[in-house]
């Protein structure tokens, strides 16, 4: 039987009346397999529930913060706790610094933090402060990572080695992405002649140390470390973006889990827990050109928000206290197995890299180690397998070119459901 949407597709007409594409975010807006959106009425651990009632398993949590699953008991009484004194204070308050202490504990590159509200605010502020740190205007991004909607990081994806950026969106003067140089991602020989040809003008690189926004790719280990060591070489600032792997693929974040250490990192998702909070930090001398200390201008009127402040201190905390992080890559290993096996068995094309609890199934057999690797996927194919899945029960995010979450609430039961579920649809679709 066909699961009922009816609710969710006259809420979708209303929100089309009201809110460009109905959504808040284009990412949530079903672009990419097509239908309508369901809409969510509330979450309980590792479920999601739509306004017509029906059950989901989620793989999306939120897009990444709900490591810990929906309305944690500890993380909800924390907010209610902080709730119960005000909202906002506009002035400084101690739970900034209970987060910065845990968060620098816990970043190996973290020696002074300043707290945002969104991962595009810490990477913006981050971009920045390099450049205010360093006196360089040019950057490097790799196509294919998303570092939230920051003017001179929306750059056409895919551009070759060396081509200046051209803007992606409609809106972004070319200026801004003038000095964005967009690079392949684990093109180590690409890189070297980047800084070879413009290393003494480079204030900046930045890349998410494993990419979750073109799918799962991760980096060769030689690749992290050209970047790390061309960035010393040339006196240029290392960015990792952190905002979906910190506190995601081990408790100090990929920089942790590799052992390479960057010069600054930009967190958000899991650092607030489900509220939102983005961080940007790094090396003291360089966080200290931010004003007021330095002459770096960034700042936000609800900055290290009180009740944010509270749900990422608790998640933190939880996350430190639990270290689930053994377990979770257990779960995760299992899944993309199980999902590899099926496919094996049916001879669908595919590749299902996952790095701790992230992990993506893509419709192809080649390595996914770059954007123009990835966007050779079987999106068609994806979208039925998206739909198929949702039909049952297991919500995952609409868009082959995203990472998957296995959460601490989804149990063993969970994974073999959603492998049972998987063959079925997989079966169908083939
Ligand atoms: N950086 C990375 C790696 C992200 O995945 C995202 C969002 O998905 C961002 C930055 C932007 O964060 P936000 O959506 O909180 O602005």
């Amino acid at each position: 039987m066909k699961l009922k949407h009816t609710r969710s597709e006259a809420a979708f007409e209303r929100a089309q009346q009201l809110i460009p594409g109905g959504v808040n975010s284009p990412a949530r807006a079903f672009g990419g397999v097509g239908g309508c959106p369901v809409f969510i009425s509330r979450g309980e651990r590792q479920y999601l529930f739509d306004i017509d009632g029906n059950r989901y398993l989620d793989y999306v949590g939120s897009w990444g913060p709900h490591i810990l699953g929906h309305r944690h008991p500890v993380v909800v009484a924390a907010i209610q706790q902080a709730l119960a004194t005000g909202t906002s204070f506009g002035a400084p308050t101690e739970s900034e610094s209970v987060l910065a202490e845990l968060v620098i504990a816990a970043v190996p590159s973290i020696e002074k933090v300043r707290m945002v509200s969104s991962g595009t605010e810490a990477t913006m502020s981050a971009l920045r402060v390099a450049r205010g740190f360093t006196g360089r205007d040019v950057i490097i991004k790799f196509a294919g990572c998303y570092h939230g909607h920051v003017d001179s990081l929306l750059v056409q994806a895919g551009s070759g080695a060396l081509t200046l950026g051209t803007p992606s969106s409609p809106g972004v003067p070319v200026g801004c992405t003038r000095d964005t140089l967009v690079l392949e991602y684990n093109d180590v020989e690409g890189l070297a002649a980047a800084f070879k040809q413009r290393g003494n003008e480079l204030a900046a690189l930045i890349l998410e140390p494993v990419v979750g926004n073109m799918g799962v790719v991760i980096p060769t280990p030689e690749f992290l470390q050209a970047c790390r060591d061309l960035c010393t070489q040339y006196g240029t600032v290392l960015i990792f973006d952190e905002v979906m792997t910190g506190f995601r693929i081990s408790y100090g974040g990929a920089q942790a889990h590799f052992g390479v250490t960057p010069d600054m990192t930009t967190l958000g998702k899991i650092v607030g827990g489900g509220l939102p909070v983005g961080a940007y930090g790094g090396r003291a001398d360089i966080m200290n050109t931010v004003s007021p200390v330095g002459p770096v201008y960034q700042a936000g009127t609800l900055s290290g928000n009180p009740l944010a402040m509270a749900c990422g201190i608790a998640t933190l905390e939880t996350l430190k206290k639990t270290n689930p992080y053994a377990e979770l890559e257990r779960k995760t290993a299992n899944l993309c197995e199980g999902l590899s096996q099926i496919c094996r068995v049916k001879g669908i094309p595919h590749t299902v890299p996952h790095v701790g609890s992230m992990f993506t199934l893509f419709f192809n057999s080649e390595p996914v180690t770059n954007y123009q690797v990835s966007a050779r996927n079987d999106t068609a194919r994806f979208a039925r397998y998206f739909h198929g899945l949702l039909e049952r029960g297991i919500y995952l995010p609409c868009s082959q070119f995203e990472a998957n979450f296995v959460g601490v609430e989804h149990t063993d039961e969970n994974i073999e459901q959603t492998l049972a579920s998987a063959e079925a649809v997989l079966g169908e679709i083939t």
